[in-house]
């Protein structure tokens, strides 16, 4: 048998918010046919996953193990399977590339010739390989019910009041720039509305990008990667609000919009929220010499109280780069974190928090469904592809297109 069981998830499907006159005035008013594609594109993320073939649970890690191996020997060049920092060992053991997201999506859009894109990792993950792959490249989500609990804080409906709001609030001009972890849509929004993608590596070019366009900038969906950033462009708290997307003008008043550079949405990670500071204080006492090293995702205190700070790729190559014997207490997710333990046993590495779960929607990725998809595709049939709309297609290629302008 499995050791844990591919049980299956269905992620919840969002309901259509109504958003009430007197708390937004939104209104149809930019491009009706847009915003529904939008729509359309954010219900399709929500694709239920259909139950796994019972042949596929009851199959021992050794019997997954052959038919994983079999059929990648069989499919050769024509499949590229990608995994993502996140996942755990017995799913990155089959990727050709290990990587964060965006560096995974360049590596699908440069494998022109690999028919089938696996990628073990998440929805938005998925959609953006799709949007810089070719067109008769399929990508393939070996779980559907993998999301990203981030990403999700961002609704569209909600962006698309919030976007409202603010441009009846205020005469600035406001450039909207998302975080990679999130929908297609919103990725498409911000082409359409002037502003860009960033990463948790060049938010900071980004965003002073922004600033030179725009009198605002709307972030979404991590209010922890947008404040770190601004505080570290040399803003202040007093310079940024967050925005709630449950509270009329997101909890501000119009003055304090007015007042603000940056209007942060309120969104966050629960993997990298659980990082404190106390942890640091506690780590730096039981090694005095420790490097304490966080990702950009934990909150303003967890990064202001750490050595250094950055992308899962910085981490990794920090730590892969520091000499033998350091320490190093790490904030971000733990299969990471013990992976770099593992092949590094001449340093001291760690998770700051002791008791830290691994983000569950990475974790709904298990070699059971690696092995049912790529036997599909032996079988000459392609599941879980995930197909973003040509019309959020283009305009998310645009803000990613800035993206690569910038950086
Ligand atoms: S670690 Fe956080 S941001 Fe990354 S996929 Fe998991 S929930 Fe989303």
């Amino acid at each position: 048998m499995v050791t844990a069981s591919p049980r299956r998830i269905i992620p919840l499907r969002r309901a259509r918010r109504v958003i009430p006159a007197s708390t937004c005035n939104y209104e149809y008013s930019y491009d009706d046919l847009f915003t529904e594609r939008l729509r359309a594109s954010e219900d399709d993320a929500h694709t239920l996953q259909t139950p796994l073939p019972p042949e596929y649970v009851a199959m021992s890690p050794a019997e997954l193990d052959e038919r994983i191996t079999t059929a990648r020997e069989g499919l050769g060049t024509q499949l590229v399977v990608l995994g993502h920092h996140y996942q755990r060992d017995e799913v990155v053991k089959y990727a050709d590339f290990r990587g964060d997201s965006f560096k995974l999506s360049q590596q699908a859009a440069s494998r022109k010739e690999a028919r089938y894109i696996v990628f073990c990792g998440v929805h938005f993950m998925a959609e953006s390989a799709d949007i810089l792959s070719d067109p008769e490249q399929a990508v393939i989500l070996p779980n559907m019910a993998a999301g990203c609990s981030m990403a999700d804080m961002a609704a569209t409906d909600d962006v698309l009041a919030c976007w409202a709001s603010l441009n009846q609030v205020t005469e600035d001009k406001i450039i909207p720039i998302t975080y990679m972890n999130s929908a297609a849509a919103l990725k498409a929004f911000c082409g359409k509305y002037d502003g860009a993608v960033c990463t948790s590596s060049n938010a900071t070019a980004v965003l002073t990008w922004a600033l030179e366009r725009g009198r605002k900038v709307l972030f979404f969906p991590d209010q922890h990667l947008g404040r770190n950033t601004a505080l570290r462009l040399g803003y202040t708290l007093d310079d940024m609000v967050v925005w709630n997307p449950h509270l009329p003008l997101g909890g501000n008043t119009p003055e304090e919009i007015e007042r603000a550079t940056f209007i942060l949405w309120r969104g966050h990670c629960s993997v990298h929220g659980r990082f404190s500071v106390e942890q640091i204080v506690q780590a730096r006492e039981r090694y005095p010499d420790v490097n304490v090293i966080v990702h950009p995702e934990c909150k303003m205190e967890v990064v202001q109280a750490s050595d250094l700070n950055g992308s899962t790729e910085v981490i990794s190559n920090t730590i892969t780069a520091a000499p033998a014997g350091t320490v190093w207490a790490v904030g971000t997710e733990i299969n990471l974190v013990n992976r770099l333990a593992q092949e590094q046993p001449d340093k001291t590495i760690f998770c700051l928090d002791p008791v830290i779960c691994p983000c569950s929607t990475m974790y709904r990725i298990h070699p059971a469904y690696i092995a049912w998809v790529l036997d599909n595709l032996v079988a000459g049939r392609v599941v879980n592809q995930v197909k973003v709309d040509s019309e959020v297609a283009k305009w998310a290629l645009v803000s990613l297109d800035r993206m690569l302008a910038i950086t």
